[in-house]
């Protein structure tokens, strides 16, 4: 079979997911052909560290040696120069990242902590790569790193050089990004952020990752086993990840059963992640009122006895310390704040279609809350506590269909209007390119997208 022959027959395949038009064969055959480069980095994307953390090879070559002589006269002419690269963590100490680069030079720490431009890479708390070059006594001549206000803010490149007359100087120009798309999988094996970790997976991207599939993955009862595959932006500048982007699509398989989802921004509108057959996430109920974080993760595979279990009493008890901040599981109106009987300090919110949730045993509520309030999903209502017939701090969660209980964990909650047409064509078009981009991830999909695809022809 000839590699087109192969590429052609792959397309017809994968056209059997995405729809029959000619459009959509030549979308499948353009998405086929990024997902065969992307391919190529499957195997190292997942592995790669942050190109931050990569350590510096060093070349070691074997060169005829000049007379002694000669070499003594040429070290008095030239002083003796270093580049090094490190990278300097959000949490250390300017003094002690200066020390481990192997720069001694009190004057460039003073200018760096002074000058307008130079103290900018102090102000952004994200860790970043910095190279220095300095002279033999570690005077520094050079330093060189990038800077961002912020995810969606322009990076820069801030400069650090000492000139002929030996002051220092510094400059700011704005970094020449390029855009890329990478594709990272991982499998958890205790916890959620040890498996990103283990993935190489930046914190940024792993938190993307834990908001969009929080309406359909309880974080805490994560099995050992599940596994998520994503593709992701990043932006690199000579070679090296400057940062990460967004997560464009995921997929999460949770006790054999698997969540897909894509970011998309409707035309005008904000985005937000919706399954692939275009529904929006942000419409269904969050699995937790509570918030998983790094933190939280510590212990969230050894499930606490009472965590997640639908009770007799028509509720589902949510272990976690006093104070933890509980939220609104979906958009809605405050229906009730207020001590209430067993249910202690509770919150009631009216969400549509006859829904409602029902929050209790809080130790005190947000600031602010009152009857009558828009909330949206996510907003923190309250703190965990123990009030009422509680016997230990926890959260009591109701879910509530025409006021009646019912067990969120077994509701599929993703019934919110789909894309309008137009809207959902565009959508589809990408989907498509990234379904196909998991199936390759996937040896197992793609001999049956091959076997119907021999079937058909
Ligand atoms: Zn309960």
């Amino acid at each position: 079979m000839r590699p087109t022959d192969k590429l052609l027959r792959l397309a017809s395949g994968s056209r059997l997911l995405f729809g029959t038009t000619r459009a959509s064969r030549i979308i499948s055959v353009s998405a086929l052909f990024f997902a065969v480069c992307a391919f190529g980095a499957v195997g190292v994307a997942p592995m790669a560290p942050d190109a931050s953390d990569l350590p510096v090879k060093k070349i070691k070559e074997e060169l005829a040696l000049p007379a002694l002589d000669d070499q003594v006269a040429a070290l008095e002419a030239n002083d003796q120069q270093f580049i090094r690269e490190a990278t300097f963590k959000s949490s250390e100490p300017l003094a002690s990242f200066l020390q481990r680069i192997g720069v001694d030079d009190d004057e460039a720490s003073q200018f760096i902590k002074s000058d307008n431009i130079a103290r900018s890479m102090l102000q952004f708390r994200a860790d970043k790569t910095v190279a220095v070059k300095t002279d033999d006594e570690g005077e520094l001549l050079w330093l060189q790193t990038t800077v961002s206000d912020g995810p969606d803010k322009p990076v820069r490149n801030i400069t650090i050089s000492r000139d002929k007359n030996g002051k220092l100087t510094s400059s700011d120009t704005t970094a020449n990004l390029e855009r890329r798309i990478e594709m990272a999988s991982a499998y958890i094996r205790t916890s959620f952020y040890q498996a990103t970790d283990d993935a190489n997976i930046a914190t940024s991207i792993a938190q993307q990752v834990n908001t969009m599939f929080e309406t359909n993955v309880d974080y805490r009862r994560l099995q050992k086993g599940d596994y998520f595959n994503i593709v992701y932006e990043s932006f690199w500048q000579n070679g090296e990840r400057v940062r990460t982007g967004r997560v464009l699509a995921g997929e999460f398989s949770n006790s054999g059963k698997l969540y897909q989802a894509a970011w998309f921004e409707e035309t005008g509108g904000k985005g937000g992640y919706y399954t692939f057959d275009g529904k929006s996430l942000k419409k269904a109920f969050l699995k937790s009122p509570i918030e998983f974080t790094r933190v939280s993760s510590g212990f969230s595979m050894r499930v606490h006895p009472i965590s997640g279990q639908w009770k007799q009493h028509k509720g589902v008890d949510f272990a976690a310390a006093t104070g933890t901040p509980i939220r609104a599981s979906a958009d809605g109106v405050i229906e009730s704040v207020g001590p209430s009987g067993g249910y202690g300090n509770l919150v009631v919110i009216k969400h549509w279609n006859g829904y409602s949730t029902a929050y209790a045993h809080m130790s005190r509520f947000a600031a602010g809350i009152h009857k009558g309030m828009k909330v949206s999903q996510s907003d923190v209502i309250g703190y965990v506590g123990t009030t009422g017939w509680s016997t230990g701090p926890h959260l009591h969660y109701e879910f509530r269909v025409n006021n009646e209980a019912r067990d969120p964990m077994s509701i599929n909650m993703t019934e919110a209007a789909p894309l309008a047409t137009a809207e959902m064509n565009r959508f589809k078009g990408f989907a498509g390119d990234m379904i196909h981009r998991f199936n390759l991830m996937h040896p197992e999909r793609m001999a049956e997208v091959m076997r119907l695809a021999t079937k058909r022809s």
